[in-house]
């Protein structure tokens, strides 16, 4: 498998890398901070494309594949995971339409969120356990054209900013059957309500979606009646963890930069401490651990844009690289020493980031479910 960019995925790689280092780094102390994306940089993002790239071309979108979103959202995460988890979601928001919606939707729809205009999400998860999304308990009743939902959803990334949300609901007359319903500024009766306080991802934002006798017309639906747990697990599956294990990338590659640049210049008894061999052991480990979630994902987002099944590849790398970036920042840190737990070192955010890449889009667990049961099949 041939790993090699091509042209406009180089162009997008080297156009998120100077927007990074040039543009979204001198904003990091604040969004840290103060909790909050500040708005330029989401327009800034948008007047980039950033937001367009897996839109098609006749809606205005760049028409790039898995691979391209995850060069991007590595090279965003590198500088603030938590701008790449708001495009992640995005993204992740933007799928159920391209994939599963009706041409009218696409065309109300995606030029919109390409532009940056339309926030979007997806909203699955409930108190009841988002492990087990046949546990929603959200519900959907018909009434004439419309339906009333009724419900509350909890961790939803950009609950307090989406204008677009793919929320899924149970049928009340089938309560096995499950339906995405695209939430938008002509449904009246949603709402933000709590914003949950996190110890990392600062400036993304995470709450609880509530929806109090909320219309939402037909012609909302995504797919058909009873599509919802397909379109769900579809989303999450390819576009969910593909997403995380990019924000992941990001994390690892800022952690061993940062490791390295301090190993050099820290001298310690007359030499660097990157000349001792316990140091250096630490670095192998991280820069193994970047390659190989790098390849993971690389392989699984290829399959993906050749029009393969990729869920199985995309837990992989989803697992892999969650847990690699947790150890890759916690050796940041140690290797940083006193200063790796200061706030004025970024290895700390990295470390409190990583944590969360873990349970957002199926937690380490579920991954292992997954792939364990493709290993089962393959080898029985
Ligand atoms: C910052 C953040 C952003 C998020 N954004 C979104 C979003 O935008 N939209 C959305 O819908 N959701 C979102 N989520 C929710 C996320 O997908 C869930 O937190 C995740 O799926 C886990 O669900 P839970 O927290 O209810 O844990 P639970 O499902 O209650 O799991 C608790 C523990 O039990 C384990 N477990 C569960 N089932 C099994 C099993 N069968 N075998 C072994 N172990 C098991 C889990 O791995 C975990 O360790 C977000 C979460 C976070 C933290």
């Amino acid at each position: 498998m041939d790993f090699k960019f091509n042209e406009d995925q180089e162009m997008l790689s080297k156009a998120a890398r100077s927007f990074a280092d040039e543009f979204l780094a001198e904003y990091v102390e604040g969004i840290e901070e103060n909790d909050e994306m500040p708005r330029e940089v989401i327009e800034e993002a948008a007047a980039r494309d950033f937001m367009a790239v897996t839109i098609p071309e006749e809606y205005d979108g760049l028409g790039m594949g898995h691979l391209a979103r995850i060069i991007l959202l590595e090279e965003i995460s590198r500088v603030s995971a938590a701008l790449g988890m708001l495009l992640q979601v995005w993204h992740l928001g933007i799928h159920p339409i391209v994939r599963f919606g009706s041409e009218e939707q696409k065309q109300k729809y995606l030029p919109r969120m390409a532009a940056g205009e339309l926030l979007a999400g997806l909203a699955v998860t409930e108190s009841t356990g988002g492990s087990d999304p046949t546990a929603v308990q959200t519900e959907a009743v018909k009434d004439g054209d419309d339906y009333i939902l009724n419900g509350r959803k909890v961790y939803i990334t950009s609950s307090h900013l989406s204008k677009v949300v793919g929320v899924m609901a149970r049928m009340a007359d089938d309560p096995k059957s499950f339906t995405i319903f695209l939430l938008d500024e002509d449904c009246p009766g949603w709402r933000a309500g709590r914003q949950e306080k996190k110890i990392g991802f600062k400036g993304s934002n995470t709450g609880d979606l509530i929806m109090e006798d909320c219309r939402v017309p037909a012609a909302n639906i995504i797919g058909k009646i009873g599509d919802g747990l397909k379109i769900g697990l579809n989303s999450i599956g390819e576009v969910g963890r593909a997403g995380m294990a990019a924000v992941s990338l990001g994390i690892l590659a800022a952690s061993l930069e940062d490791a390295v640049k301090f190993s050099n210049s820290r001298v310690l008894g007359g030499k660097a401490i990157n000349k001792n061999q316990a140091i250096q052991i630490k670095l192998a480990d991280m820069y193994m651990d970047l390659e190989m979630s790098r390849l993971l994902a690389y392989k699984a987002a290829t399959l993906g844009d050749e029009g393969q099944r990729c869920d199985t590849e995309m837990a992989m790398a989803k697992y892999y690289s969650s847990e690699a970036s947790v150890r890759s920042a916690k050796a940041a840190c140690d290797i940083h020493g006193g200063l790796g737990y200061m706030m004025e070192t970024p290895t700390q955010r990295y470390l409190r980031d990583a944590l969360l890449v873990i349970s957002s889009a199926g937690t380490t667990e579920i991954q292992q479910i997954i792939v364990s049961k493709a290993a089962i099949k393959k080898y029985s």
